[in-house]
């Protein structure tokens, strides 16, 4: 096998290698917390925070109802006992009966309010915690598949390494070296040459060139100064 033939592999692999290295870090960069879990779980904690609020307010409505009920009775108790022959004391009485009444009244059109806002809070309780379960579910499927993907990306890049460690020990060190520096330049050190032009710059080469590279030694593109691999 001549030199370029072996440098033109050794670059195959370096690409495959530097192509698999960069799939491996982005794939790397995706695994960790969801954005759109934490959103959704922030949410949810405010909507049960909102949630407890209403039930707090429900319970201390009801017990002021129930309190308003018990004073309401008591003084229709006495309203009616036939204990009180006071008119001016009757009528205060009475009066305070009715004050307490419609307060209760109030207090019974605000219950309802707040527990036609409990059923709703609740029901957006709901539906986010089952958001929130499908998204968890999501991404855990998600983080797997990622988990899979970078062993087997690992796997890609440790059997390419080996095979560019066997080729490196059968070329010329100084070969390797001027590839190395060629490919740091370039990005591509080598240029396969295809019905006489080079395909790292699309130009035509010279007949001499192409006789060069035929005679297996290391020619350089004299416009790209890539090295010309003839397939
Ligand atoms: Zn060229």
């Amino acid at each position: 096998m001549s030199v370029a033939n072996q440098l033109y592999q050794l670059q195959e692999l370096d690409l495959a290698l530097e192509s698999n290295e960069q799939a491996l870090s982005r794939i790397t960069s995706q695994l960790g917390e969801s954005q759109a879990v934490a959103r959704v779980q922030t949410r949810l904690t405010l909507e049960h925070q909102r949630l407890e609020e209403l039930r707090r307010q429900q319970r201390s409505t009801e017990w002021e109802i129930d309190d308003l009920s018990n004073k309401i009775s008591a003084a229709e108790q006495k309203l009616y006992s036939g204990r009180i022959g006071n008119p001016k004391e009757l009528a205060d009485l009475q009066h305070e009966a009715e004050t307490l009444k419609a307060r209760r009244s109030q207090l019974e059109d605000k219950a309802l309010a707040i527990m036609e806002q409990v059923e709703l809070a609740t029901a957006s309780v709901a539906s986010k915690s089952s958001e929130l379960k499908t998204l968890e579910a999501e991404w855990h499927n998600q983080q797997q598949q990622l988990s899979t993907e970078i062993e087997q990306l690992k796997t890609i890049l440790s059997e390419l390494d080996h095979k560019r460690q066997l080729l490196l020990a059968k070329i010329d060190p100084q070969a390797v070296e001027f590839y190395s520096e060629l490919r740091k330049q370039k990005g591509t050190a080598m240029a396969r040459v295809e019905q006489g032009i080079c395909c790292g710059c699309r130009i035509s080469l010279p007949t001499t060139d192409l006789q060069r590279v035929r005679s297996d030694s290391l020619v350089r593109c004299s416009s790209c100064g890539r090295i010309l691999f003839l397939a």
